[in-house]
């Protein structure tokens, strides 16, 4: 009941509000990757995609360097299917990484000639691999996690005060961490960050293409202003319909109308006698 009232004056206040309020830079970020894919489409689990799954071998051995080997090809070619614009960030986020490499690689006399050079090119690679299946999968994590959050900001009052089923870091243990200044810390982490204090009925998915997007005013149910305009149109379609229904019937009743009242002093006709 409580609760309720709660939720009931949380409600409230919020409508009266149209303040603005910026999306934090780094949430805004993570919005727009996660925009790259279609929001009805399923992204896969890394772990149905490859055909052998666990693997038990001395890390940097030759059959460690050929299991990875298949599965970065198994990887890429499925990025290669994905929209081209999640692709080019993907690949982003490990350009360091590749120009490390093509600088290595081209400091070497020629890789096909030896083989501990060839060995080293393969760890290298398998570097990048891993960093690059880490981005993905804690991408797919966070995309689930924001339509969630979305979700529960659509139902706020049956969550106001409870906890959420959304996690927010991906590690299960956090560990003491020491900064600068020999002050023991909480783990930074980027994405706890992000999320911490955001208001949470202002990530919502647009009502036309379901897409992320911040309401940065709080009666913005769209993600952009051509799909404002889009319902906008729409809703002025209806209520001209209903207009036109209302007059139809009332023209109609009105005609009815007539049709007695002529009726009716056709057959009073002599009341003025
Ligand atoms: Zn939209």
């Amino acid at each position: 009941m409580n609760k309720q009232r709660q939720g009931k004056e949380l409600r409230l206040a919020n409508s009266r509000k149209r303040v603005k309020c910026a999306c934090k830079p780094a949430l805004q970020e993570l919005i727009e990757f996660t925009n790259t894919i279609p929001p009805t489409f399923q992204l896969k689990n890394l772990t149905d995609l490859y055909e052998r799954k666990l693997f038990l071998s001395k890390p940097g051995s030759p059959e460690w360097i050929d299991f990875y080997k298949g599965q970065d090809e198994v990887f890429r070619t499925y990025l290669k299917t994905l929209p081209q614009e999640f692709q080019e960030l993907m690949h982003a986020t490990t350009i360091k990484q590749i120009e490390e490499f093509n600088g290595w690689l081209r400091s070497m006399p020629s890789a096909s000639e030896n083989a501990e050079v060839e060995n080293q090119y393969w760890l290298k690679r398998i570097e990048i691999h891993k960093k690059l299946v880490d981005i993905y999968e804690r991408f797919k994590w966070i995309r689930e996690n924001l339509y969630k959050l979305a979700e529960v900001g659509e139902n706020l009052e049956e969550h106001v005060g409870k906890q959420l089923d959304v996690a927010l870091g991906v590690l299960f243990v956090e560990y003491a961490y020491l900064d600068d200044n020999g002050r023991i810390r909480r783990q930074p982490d980027k994405y706890t960050e992000t999320l911490e204090g955001i208001e949470i009925s202002r990530l919502r998915t647009c009502v036309v293409c379901k897409k992320l997007f911040w309401a940065n005013r709080k009666d913005k149910k769209c993600c952009s202003e051509m799909h404002s305009a889009l319902i906008r149109q729409r809703q002025s379609r209806e209520s001209k319909r209903e207009k036109r229904e209302v007059y139809s019937k009332f023209a109609k009743r009105k005609k009815r109308g007539r049709e007695i009242t002529a009726n009716g002093t056709g057959s009073k006709g002599h009341k003025g006698d």
